[in-house]
């Protein structure tokens, strides 16, 4: 029997979530599973559920709740999901903590564990206003920190690389400061669990990763 791994990634925007969940994947074959990402999809594709998140992801607030955690929970039942998956930018409230947590115990499932990433608000800042995404498969750039070999174009899929309208100046000091009031606090709700790792997320992209997967390595 495979052993399963049910993680989450907890860090605030820019931390660089996106980045190691995709080297997670490469490595140990899990999904990521982005609700940024989910609800971005469901705005371009002109949803009703597009139509309800939009406004909120403009303006730097959270969705709220209930409709996260359908959106989450719905994806979560995929088959693709049975060995293990990392959730990446969920949950961000306790209230989503909670959900979640409900939702495992009665599909039998458990959390394998909780990698929080940290890193301080300037440096957050820095990356995400050169930040730059694939719009195929959502792969995170930088302009200086992590240029892709070809100008505007994804190493991994050749799509082309824009920049989210809510990674604005503006909108970032949102962000953080929703970060700090309303998801910060998981930080503590995990560690009650004895599920919190915690690691140096202002470091180099390579030597997080390495970080991160001896914590992987060390579960169960
Ligand atoms: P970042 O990677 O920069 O943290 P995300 O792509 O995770 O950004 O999220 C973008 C936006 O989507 C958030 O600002 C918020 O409006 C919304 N969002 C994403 N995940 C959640 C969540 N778990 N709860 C509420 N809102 C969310
Ligand atoms: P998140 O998903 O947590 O919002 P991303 O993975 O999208 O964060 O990373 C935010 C930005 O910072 C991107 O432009 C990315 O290329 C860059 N970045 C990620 N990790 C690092 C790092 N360790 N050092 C410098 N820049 C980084
Ligand atoms: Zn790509």
């Amino acid at each position: 029997m495979s052993r399963n791994l049910n993680l989450i990634f907890l860090g605030p925007p820019g931390a660089g979530k996106g980045t190691q969940a995709k080297m997670i994947v490469d490595k140990y074959n899990i999904p990521q599973i982005s609700t940024g990402d989910l609800m971005r999809a469901a705005v371009s594709s002109g949803s009703s559920m597009g139509d309800k998140v939009k406004g909120y992801m403009a303006a730097g607030a959270l969705v709220p709740d209930d409709l996260v955690v359908e959106i989450l929970l719905d994806r979560l039942s995929g088959d693709d999901c049975r060995d293990g998956f990392i959730l990446d930018g969920f949950p961000r409230t306790v209230g989503q903590a909670e959900s979640l947590e409900k939702a495992l115990e009665k599909r039998g499932m458990k959390l394998s564990g909780v990698v929080a990433m940290m890193v301080p608000d300037e440096a957050l800042l820095k990356r995400l206003t050169a930040r730059r995404i694939c719009k195929e498969c959502s792969a995170s750039y930088h302009l200086e920190f992590l240029k892709p070999k070809v100008e505007g174009k994804c190493d991994r899929c050749q799509g082309e690389l824009y920049q989210r309208k809510d990674d604005s100046e503006e909108v970032i000091l949102n962000r953080l400061k929703v970060y700090h009031d309303q998801t910060a606090p998981l930080i503590d709700f995990y560690q009650k669990r004895k599920a919190l790792y915690t690691v140096d997320g202002n470091k180099k992209i390579e030597m997080i990763f390495s970080e991160i997967c001896d914590i992987i390595d060390s579960l169960n």
